[in-house]
């Protein structure tokens, strides 16, 4: 955004590759992180983005308030590439300070997109960090640029300063409120100001956003295991619909000023984006999983040798699984932890090299077992079907396959990178032909009520709380406007998916 006399930029890291691990898995786009009255409010939020890290890994950035000024520092790559050192850190002074890591589909996502997003308003200074997408974000830019907004990126988030500075109200926080009044979608929101912080969750909730403590300061992150990190306490998740704002006085206010609906967060995370030892929807995460894995075993049963996870995220619904079967399990996927991103292109040729050097089969344990493989999902396909190929390739004698997710048949515009839906493979085959395509002996997913019943509910028509399942169930609990108008001028129905607002290519390489 525009540098004036009240801001200034440090240069992060200006070049990194933008490459894709897989292409195969669904990624969460963003994490966030905010602190103020917080001493070294910059170090706290790069402790808290590092343990945000797989939230997104292709920028970070942090931007700080000493009272007089604000400070970005954004870059490309991870956080320790970018805020490693102390230099760095003491680039950005001030007791408040807003961190985002991020993840981007496309190869050209520039520095431009990089958040925290700095304006100038009227009002002073509006630093904006964001985890979410907002589903009607091309329509309202649309109506912004004739009227006169000049965009200086291309996301999603700038809609809201814009919004927020046309708003006519005279508070920053009734201008943010009056623009996210017009904003559909998910956000979690945490926001700088020269009077204090606010942070926002979406009436649904979809995205998560927590709040804690630490002495006097008051921390918000994406998820708890940040403050398990930094040292803080969690008080509580901000609610769906809720505006809190914490001044430098240390005084914190509530608002609900959306109304009261009912709370759809994101079911994903307690089968694969968050860390397992978060919390999230007042459930340990990583318990959950272990609950799905149990409630698979229940509802998809196997008779094998051993019972084999797919490394790193299948590890806890496996464990769930043996100890609801009874059988042992092993760990007959060895995944490299040195691989660094850098080395795997996003070809189709690359993405099958790429498999081969994170994962190798223990070839001592599987020869001649009958094994079944625990998986959280299948997006294409492609990686579920190398690793069955490897463990045929290491001398497994049946290979079956078992997922804890039911089958990902939808994408996501909540702020999660999906493929397009043609893309996936229970959007394109019945049960039946998956298993053929991944050439395993059995498949089997758990069911929706499954997973309900995991994460505490009889089944999904009688959830509390209700999730937002839409990538299992089509059931988007938005409007989907940009979705709607895209389709309405494509005649590929029923494989169209928007582009992607919060992730849009783009030849800038700088701002
Ligand atoms: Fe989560 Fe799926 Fe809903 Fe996206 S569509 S918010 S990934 S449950």
């Amino acid at each position: 955004m525009a540098q004036t006399k009240n801001s200034r930029s440090v240069a992060g890291n200006l070049t990194h590759p933008f490459l894709d691990e897989d292409g195969d898995t669904l990624r969460e786009e963003c994490g966030v992180f905010g602190a103020i009255n917080a001493d070294d409010a910059a170090a706290t939020t790069a402790l808290g983005l590092h343990a945000l890290q797989h939230r997104g890994q292709e920028a970070a950035g942090i931007t700080s308030f000493d009272g007089k000024d604000f400070i970005s520092r954004r870059g490309l790559g991870q956080v320790a590439e970018n805020f490693s050192s102390a230099e760095a850190i003491a680039e950005l002074p001030g007791t408040m300070a807003a961190g985002h890591v991020r993840y981007s589909t496309t190869g050209g996502a520039g520095l431009r997109n990089v958040q925290p997003l700095y304006a100038e308003l009227a009002s002073g200074g509006f630093a904006v960090a964001h985890n979410g997408n907002i589903s009607n974000a091309q329509m309202l830019r649309k109506e912004l640029v004739s009227k006169g907004s000049i965009f200086q990126s291309t996301s999603d988030t700038e809609v809201i300063i814009h919004l927020v500075a046309t708003s006519r109200y005279p508070t920053v926080a009734d201008r943010l409120i009056d623009a996210l009044r017009l904003v559909e979608g998910a956000y979690a929101l945490v926001v700088m100001t020269p009077t204090g912080m606010i942070a926002c969750r979406d009436p649904l909730g979809i995205r998560p956003l927590v709040m804690g403590k630490m002495g006097d300061s008051v921390l918000f992150a994406s998820e708890s295991v940040a403050f398990d990190i930094v040292g803080a306490e969690m008080i509580r998740e901000v609610e769906p619909g809720e505006m809190i704002q914490v001044d430098f006085a240390g005084e914190i206010k509530s608002l609900h000023p959306f109304g009261n609906q009912r709370a759809r967060p994101c079911i994903f995370e307690h089968v694969y984006f968050s860390r397992p030892d978060s919390f999230f929807a007042g459930q340990s995460v990583y318990e959950a999983r272990k609950a799905i894995g149990a409630e698979l075993a229940i509802e998809s049963p196997c008779d094998v040798d051993l019972i084999v996870p797919v490394p790193d995220s299948g590890v806890p619904a496996a464990i769930g699984y043996a100890q609801q079967s009874g059988l042992p399990f092993e760990l007959g996927i060895i995944r490299s932890h040195y691989v660094g991103r850098t080395f795997i292109q996003p070809s189709d040729s690359a993405r099958h090299a790429g498999v081969k050097l994170k994962h190798n089969a223990n070839r001592g344990l599987v020869a001649g077992k009958k094994i079944v493989l625990i998986d959280d999902s299948i997006v294409r396909g492609t990686t579920s079907l190398k690793i069955v190929e490897m463990m045929r390739d290491a001398g497994a004698s049946e290979v079956h396959f078992r997922v804890a997710s039911p089958p990902t048949a939808h994408s996501c515009f909540y702020g999660v990178n999906t493929p397009e839906r043609s893309k996936l493979l229970a959007a394109r085959m019945d049960l039946e032909p998956m298993r053929e395509f991944i050439k395993a002996d059995s498949l089997a997913f758990i069911s929706i009520d499954g997973l309900y019943r995991a994460v505490g509910s009889k089944d999904r028509d009688n959830a509390c709380p209700q999730f937002c399942d839409a990538c299992f169930t089509g059931d988007y609990p938005t409007s989907l406007t940009d979705i709607a108008q895209t389709e309405q001028k494509s005649e590929e129905l029923p494989f169209t998916d928007p582009p992607s607002s919060n992730t849009p290519p783009s030849k800038t390489k700088a701002a």
